[in-house]
């Protein structure tokens, strides 16, 4: 792996810190007093932290990832990560980046998440596994900081925060992967106000750590997402005679093909001490908090592992010589890696949007804390809110899917430049592609995630159905971006392919519910589709979300280019692709191939007979 700062050293992930993020309007919103008011300064503070974590993730922990992946952890017995692993985990703690969006007061710094997720997207490049293993220290912090009391603040945060600790977030169960719903876990109340958790849960990064956030059912009797509740389970409580005791146990960890150094646990509770998070019934908003957050943070990885086999593929094929020249001078070969460098960059402008957004809504969340009910500035700071939660809401998905599957697909790319040598276990290309793997799993599948897009792109359509009438009309994000030349015509051209592809959908879907009822809908009427209806237009969703993805990722490389004239190249090829992938998907949604419904339907047919 190459040795070098991977902040100073990578000039996309610095052209965003230092050219294109809006400093003035995010610094105000995170630093103190002085600070707030001298926007570039602090900026440049923030910058002068990642060059320093860059260079500590760039040379030493990048140059220990091999043997994190070689190590794994213990699968049974006392399950703890390996010595590379933990000498990871101390020079981050000591670096004082663990807890670097935390609120300065419970030992964070207070900064905002773009500068975290600079930090995640070299961890990921340097290795993923250790990119995991440090999210587990902010991630139950901020579920403890948004939902819990402040004795459960002030105990556990600062010890998150600082590195001393780490935790785990725990909704999966043997049953219960992508249908939450099915959570049976259960929490009962105790007459001192605790609660006892009965149940299993599967999967659970760092699940031996100290602390966790776990969904469980509070309410006897509850359904699917009702009744659900999160509490706080201490890994230690005391006990009278032997002064602490294990609450929980912790079974097993998985043995795996990818992220070997972050232990995935399974975790059996039986009575065990907890503390609720909010109140019963609250569980399924809570948690969608995290899964949030969660989501753009595995795109933010997607880039980084992207990152590591785009540099990886370049390095070799620059040196690699086959028929006397370099294999990167072969055409064939030149195509891959400019599809990776193109992807990764494209990648990276998404979730970069991502973060801000979420920033600036975190903030202004924070400035409407502060104002009285009554200050004439809270119905503008409110309303520009609610704009930014709805746009964030369009991209969360789409960074998710497009960053794990074309992560995958660029690490399968970087092992093809290597030839043979991409197979062998000496060079790294082979983890990249490992490790890949998981990104499309974990934090919600890549199914549920173009599913929650389309859902949503329905939502929009059914609310305003004349929005049908305009390119990219569901998304003002989308209708209102215009390009001049070469890019206005190729991003107009995807928007318009994309739009055809919803519009057909929408009269196909208008002959499956019959006229009376399309009508309803079209005018917002009271009927409600069900997934039986939507079939045809499910079965479309990751073709509408790969489009959706291109066309915003397009969208943001040609509104740089516009600012930036030396990003056109970059923009122009994102654009030329977005053209082809809204033309075929298109093009495959209007075949109205239902193979797959009528197979549903014969295998039913073949159970119930
Ligand atoms: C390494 C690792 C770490 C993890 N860490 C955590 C963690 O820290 N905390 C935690 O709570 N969980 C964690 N998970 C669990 C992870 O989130 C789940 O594995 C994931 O949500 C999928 O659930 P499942 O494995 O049960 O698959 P299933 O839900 O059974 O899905 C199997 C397949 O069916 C598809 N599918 C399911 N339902 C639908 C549908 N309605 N429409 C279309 N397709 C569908 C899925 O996309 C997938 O392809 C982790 C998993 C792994 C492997």
């Amino acid at each position: 792996m190459r040795s070098e700062n991977y902040f100073s050293a990578n000039p996309d992930l610095r052209f965003y810190f230092e050219t294109v993020i809006d400093w003035d309007r995010l610094v105000p919103l995170y630093a103190e007093a002085d600070d707030a008011a001298q926007p570039a300064a602090t900026a440049g503070t923030w910058r002068d932290v990642l060059d320093v974590a860059g260079d500590y993730v760039g040379r030493q922990i990048s140059a220990r990832a091999a043997d994190v992946d070689r190590l794994g952890t213990p699968h049974r017995g006392n399950i703890k990560v390996s010595p590379p692993m933990a000498e990871n985990l101390r020079g981050l703690a000591e670096m004082g980046v663990m807890g670097l969006a935390l609120p300065r007061e419970y030992g964070g710094e207070g900064m905002p998440f773009v500068v975290n997720a600079a930090v995640i997207e070299m961890l990921a490049r340097a290795d993923a596994a250790t990119m995991v293993q440090y999210a587990f220290y902010s991630s139950p912090a901020t579920m403890i900081l948004r939902f819990g009391s402040d004795a459960q603040k002030h105990r556990w945060v600062p010890r998150l925060a600082s590195g001393e600790i780490i935790g785990w977030v725990a909704m999966t169960e043997p049953e219960a992967g992508s249908d939450v719903g099915n959570v049976s876990t259960s929490a009962t109340r105790q007459a001192d106000g605790t609660w006892r958790i009965t149940g299993r849960k599967q999967f659970i990064s760092s699940g031996n750590g100290q602390v966790g956030v776990l969904l469980a059912r509070a309410v006897p009797g509850s359904r699917g997402l009702d009744g659900l509740a999160l509490f706080l389970v201490p890994r230690c409580i005391p006990d009278a005679e032997t002064g602490e005791r294990e609450n929980f146990e912790v079974e097993r960890a998985e043995e795996k093909v990818c992220i070997n150094g972050s232990p995935t646990c399974a975790l059996a509770f039986a009575d065990s001490y907890a503390e609720i998070l909010g109140s019963p019934g609250d569980g399924w908003h809570q948690i969608t908090t995290f899964m949030n957050e969660a989501r753009i943070a595995v795109g933010i990885q997607a880039c980084g592992v992207a990152h590591a086999s785009l540099v990886a593929a370049q390095d070799y094929a620059a040196q690699r010589v086959q028929m006397k020249k370099p294999i990167r001078e072969h055409p064939l070969v030149a195509e891959m890696l400019l599809d990776m460098e193109t992807t990764v960059a494209g990648l990276r402008a998404l979730w970069m949007e991502s973060a801000v957004a979420y920033d600036l809504v975190r903030g202004l969340d924070l400035r409407l804390r502060d104002l009285s009910e009554v200050d004439p500035e809270r119905p503008t700071i409110t309303a520009r809110k609610r704009r930014l939660e709805l746009y964030l809401r369009e991209l969360t998905p789409l960074v998710k899917y497009f960053g794990a599957e074309e992560a995958i697909r660029v690490a399968r790319l970087g092992m093809q430049v290597f030839g043979g040598y991409g197979v062998i276990k000496d060079y790294d290309v082979e983890r990249f592609l490992r490790d890949s793997l998981i990104l499309p799993i974990y934090e919600g599948t890549s199914q549920i995630q173009s599913l929650m897009a389309t859902k949503d792109l329905l939502k929009a359509i059914v609310r305003n159905p004349r929005s049908l009438l305009i390119p990219g009309g569901h998304s003002p994000w989308l209708a209102s971006a215009r390009f001049d030349g070469e890019m206005g015509r190729l991003y107009r051209g995807a928007l318009r392919s994309f739009s055809a592809a919803v519009s057909w959908l929408m009269v196909d879907l208008g002959r499956q519910v019959g006229p009376r009822r399309a009508a309803q809908l079209m005018r917002g009427g009271s009927a409600e589709l069900d997934d039986n209806d939507l079939a045809y237009v499910l079965l479309s969703a990751e073709r509408l979300t790969q489009m959706l993805a291109h066309l915003h990722i397009g969208r943001l490389l040609a509104q740089q280019a516009q600012r930036w004239p030396e990003r056109r190249p970059l923009a122009e090829r994102f654009l030329r692709r977005a053209s082809d992938v809204c033309r075929l998907n298109t093009r495959r949604i209007m075949r109205g191939d239902r193979d797959a419904l009528e197979a549903i339907q014969q295998w039913h047919t073949a159970t119930a007979s």
